[in-house]
């Protein structure tokens, strides 16, 4: 890859050759895929990007990690729609804002972009078979595409994963380990699988290709929005893959002379969960916390990507906010009544804490703001119609539908 110097570790620096089965430095540190942007610039240019007809995270090539030859995976992972919002930013007090709706990737979630660099990856190694260990989405989104690219999967997602993620690993042919245990737990045993098995490891935080296709997002907001950045972005924060995936795709396009500015990042976590954000506000280490929450794509207590993510939020002078359960349900409504976007509970989480960070003024009234949605709703039902109740339910008859509109206050004008 001549446009791709190194993997250098985010802890010690040590640098190692990109090949494709990289993993995690021998100190135990995350690497970072580092780029010759020189290079880059030379044969790069907006005009170039503005005129290619590839609408997925292909399109940008030349700042993701993958040899010329390598083939675009066959899923049509990213360039989800960038909607303006000028309905939820009014109610929110802010001049404008967009939801990148990153839910309608293949198998309905963000983390399609990293399973897809995950493929292309292992397909570079010559690798015949992937595993990963998963809140749900990572799995069901690498069992997708590796299913559509002719590679078997092995997947351990824990016990409570919402059934429309087991769903979908099922119907893509994974070989599925539901471990009766934590995320926690279900990754330790997963990482000892492919210890003694030898697959290409698919797993957050070790191999460092999978940020760079989760930085895609990144690059798409900036793209979609003509190169000029909003003030805030807002994004759902588990592992903490996501967050400095973002991040880096940001900078990489600083870095190539793409954007001007940067913008700054809003982290959202889970009330009951939140041991990234707590380290920030308390300008300390993370410890592990609980997994307490019903966004179960961020019930991660032992966050796996914490030197990524933290150094992320860090630079960008970012905002941390923690919501409650009720805030995320609340978001959810908001989110599908007011944009028609129906995201999981980790997929609204952004939404919810920038909702909160608008009530306590927090965000001034002409700030800019994206907001991603990174999961989509129908991956779990349960949470959704618990957040917005079951419909009026009568038999096929005028006065039925009569006395339950008045029953419900619904007056028809
Ligand atoms: C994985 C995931 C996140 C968070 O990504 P991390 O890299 O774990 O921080 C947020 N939302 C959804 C829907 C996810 O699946």
């Amino acid at each position: 890859m001549k446009h791709v110097i190194c993997g250098k570790c985010v802890v010690c620096g040590k640098e190692y050759a990109a090949t494709p089965n990289l993993t995690n430095c021998e100190c135990g540190g995350i690497l970072d895929i580092i780029y010759d942007y020189a290079y880059i610039k030379q044969n790069f240019t907006k005009e170039a990007l503005a005129a290619r007809a590839e609408h997925s995270m292909w399109r940008y090539r030349e700042l993701l990690p993958v040899e010329e030859s390598t083939p675009n995976t066959p899923l049509r992972v990213g360039w989800s729609p960038l909607y303006e919002a000028p309905a939820l930013a009014q109610k929110l007090g802010i001049a404008k804002l967009w939801v990148k709706d990153d839910g309608q990737n293949p198998t309905a979630s963000l983390k399609d972009r990293a399973s897809a660099m995950a493929v292309a990856k292992a397909q570079e190694a010559g690798a015949k078979v992937i595993a990963c260990s998963s809140t749900g989405n990572a799995a069901s989104s690498l069992a997708g595409n590796a299913a559509a690219a002719g590679l078997k999967t092995y997947i351990f997602v824990p016990s409570r994963a919402p059934k429309g993620k087991v769903a979908q690993l099922m119907t893509f042919g994974a070989t599925v380990v539901s471990v009766q245990g934590s995320y926690e737990d279900t990754f330790e045993l997963s990482k000892a699988a492919i210890d003694r098995w030898g697959w290409y490891n698919r797993n957050a935080a070790i191999n460092p290709y999978l940020s760079e296709g989760k930085k895609t997002v990144g690059l798409e907001i900036a793209e979609q929005l003509g190169w000029k950045m909003p003030d805030y972005i807002a994004i759902s924060v588990g592992d903490g893959c996501t967050i400095a995936g973002l991040w880096k795709g940001l900078k990489d396009l600083y870095a190539i002379g793409f954007i001007d500015r940067l913008p700054r990042l809003i982290s959202a976590q889970a009330a009951g969960c939140c041991p990234l954000n707590r380290a920030i506000a308390d300008n300390a280490q993370w410890y592990p916390m609980e997994e307490n929450t019903i966004a179960d794509s961020i019930a991660v207590g032992v966050p796996r990507n914490a030197d990524k993510a933290l150094m992320a939020i860090r630079e960008s002078g970012g905002v941390v906010v923690n919501v409650t359960d009720e805030e995320i349900m609340a978001a959810q409504k908001l989110l599908g009544s007011t944009c028609g976007v129906f995201g999981e509970p980790a997929g609204v989480t952004g939404a919810a804490g920038l909702k909160k960070l608008c009530e306590q003024g927090m965000i001034s009234a002409d700030a800019t703001v994206v907001s991603v949605v990174t999961g989509n709703g129908l991956k779990d039902v349960a949470n959704a119609i618990k957040a917005c109740g079951d419909p009026i339910s009568i038999p096929s008859d005028m006065e039925a539908l009569l006395s339950a509109f008045a029953e419900n206050n619904i007056i028809i004008d």
